[in-house]
């Protein structure tokens, strides 16, 4: 949606396929670091996210096992003093509105849903694309964000599917009100314990909070969404956490927004990207998870998928070469950038996660250092 609005904005007629009959409600939140609420405010859209996002005040990050605190960042006013723009947390449904309005007014975007590409044929001078429903459809680029288990790269590249990290994701999303006084703050709270981490944000204006709960353990393909057993899965593995944390997740069912109060995702992951050709080839780019899928443990992943879709903006504007060199031109400007996020958030995962020794060293470096390590100036300032 943001590379729709993104590219009807330098002036592209677009045409969006999507696979899903209609876009759901996906009930789970996202952080957005001050490189991605920079681009949004380009795009016009500073006053629509304040509408619908929260604005924590700091990150904070404890001990799952003894509840302690071990270091903050201040976000708020110094977000936009240091970057120029916000640090928001956001409901993705909300955030999805948004896009989808900046699309509507942004120029001629056509969305048309229950529409799953297949396959497509790149001639060259055009690109053709088979979708189940239609005639066959030909344009001049295809810009394949088709996610995680993207066909498009399947063709462009094809190098096998994602592989499994070896780490599962909870999420749930609460009512504030249903909660005590203090969990209510404006903050984000990331929660680290051995082989587990829980972080827990604000959207909606401080009306919902976002939970995200993520624990070591085996992937078992096909029971993604079985919501009794992840709760108890949870209790398990937070068993020996600290009983702030433990109350918190025995709150979740009855303070849930959905009607299904967790959803487990099978995390999976690719190594960083090596390379401008593993992005774009001929009249065909990728962009998103279809092109660096990454661990949560940065939280960059969409963040990524935006700032992709504003330099395909700028690269498929100039003028004088041909589409398949503005292609070019965009990968050669992101992959090393999303090839160092994907980095980063595989090593965060680590050090979140560590045991022992290695976590005794990790709590005494963020009590230490604070703000210089949980700071990532070479990432929210461009
Ligand atoms: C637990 C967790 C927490 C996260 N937290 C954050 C965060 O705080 N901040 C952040 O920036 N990122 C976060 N992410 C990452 C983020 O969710 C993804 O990086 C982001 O959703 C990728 O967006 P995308 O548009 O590339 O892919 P997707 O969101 O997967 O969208 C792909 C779309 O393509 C459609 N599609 C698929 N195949 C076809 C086809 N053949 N034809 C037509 N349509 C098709 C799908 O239906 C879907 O609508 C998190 C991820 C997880 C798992």
């Amino acid at each position: 949606m943001a590379a729709a609005c993104a590219v009807a904005r330098a002036g592209w007629q677009v045409r969006m396929y999507e696979r899903a009959p209609q876009f759901a409600e996906v009930g789970a939140g996202l952080q957005l670091g001050p490189n991605v609420t920079r681009v949004l405010h380009a795009w016009g859209l500073a006053d629509a996210l304040r509408a619908v996002a929260a604005f924590p005040d700091r990150l904070t990050v404890r001990s799952a096992v003894t509840g302690a605190e071990l270091g903050a960042l201040a976000l708020g006013a110094r977000s936009v003093a240091r970057y120029g723009a916000p640090y928001a947390t956001v409901h993705r449904a909300d955030l999805h509105a948004l896009l989808h309005r900046a699309c509507l007014s942004a120029g001629e975007v056509n969305i048309h849903c229950d529409q799953a590409v297949l396959r497509y044929e790149d001639l060259g001078t055009a690109v053709r694309i088979h979708t189940g429903a239609t005639p066959v459809i030909e344009g001049d680029a295809l810009l394949g964000a088709d996610g995680l288990l993207s066909g498009v790269r399947q063709q462009l590249l094809r190098d096998g599917p994602p592989q499994p990290v070896g780490d599962l994701a909870y999420r749930a999303m609460l009512r504030m009100q249903s909660l005590p006084a203090g969990w209510r703050g404006n903050q984000v709270t990331a929660w680290l314990g051995p082989r587990l981490h829980l972080v827990q944000y604000p959207v909606r204006g401080g009306r919902a909070l976002n939970v995200v709960a993520i624990v070591r353990g085996a992937a078992r393909p096909g029971d993604v969404d079985d919501s009794s057993a992840a709760a108890a899965e949870l209790e398990r593995a937070f068993h020996g956490a600290c009983s702030p944390l433990r109350d918190l997740i025995a709150a979740v069912p009855q303070a849930s927004l959905n009607a299904q109060p967790w959803r487990r995702w099978v995390l999976a992951a690719r190594p960083p990207v090596h390379g401008a050709t593993h992005m774009a080839r001929g009249a065909v780019a990728l962009l998103g998870d279809a092109a660096h899928p990454m661990r949560p443990y940065l939280a960059q992943g969409a963040g990524m998928a935006i700032e992709d879709a504003a330099e395909l903006a700028q690269a498929l504007a100039m003028d004088a070469v041909d589409v398949p060199t503005r292609l070019q031109r965009y990968a050669l400007a992101r992959w090393q950038r999303v090839a160092r996020v994907q980095a980063r958030s595989m090593r965060n995962g680590q050090i979140f996660h560590a045991e022992g020794v290695v976590r005794m060293g990790r709590d005494a470096s963020i009590r230490l250092l604070g703000e210089r390590v949980l700071d990532v100036p070479w990432l929210y300032g461009r």
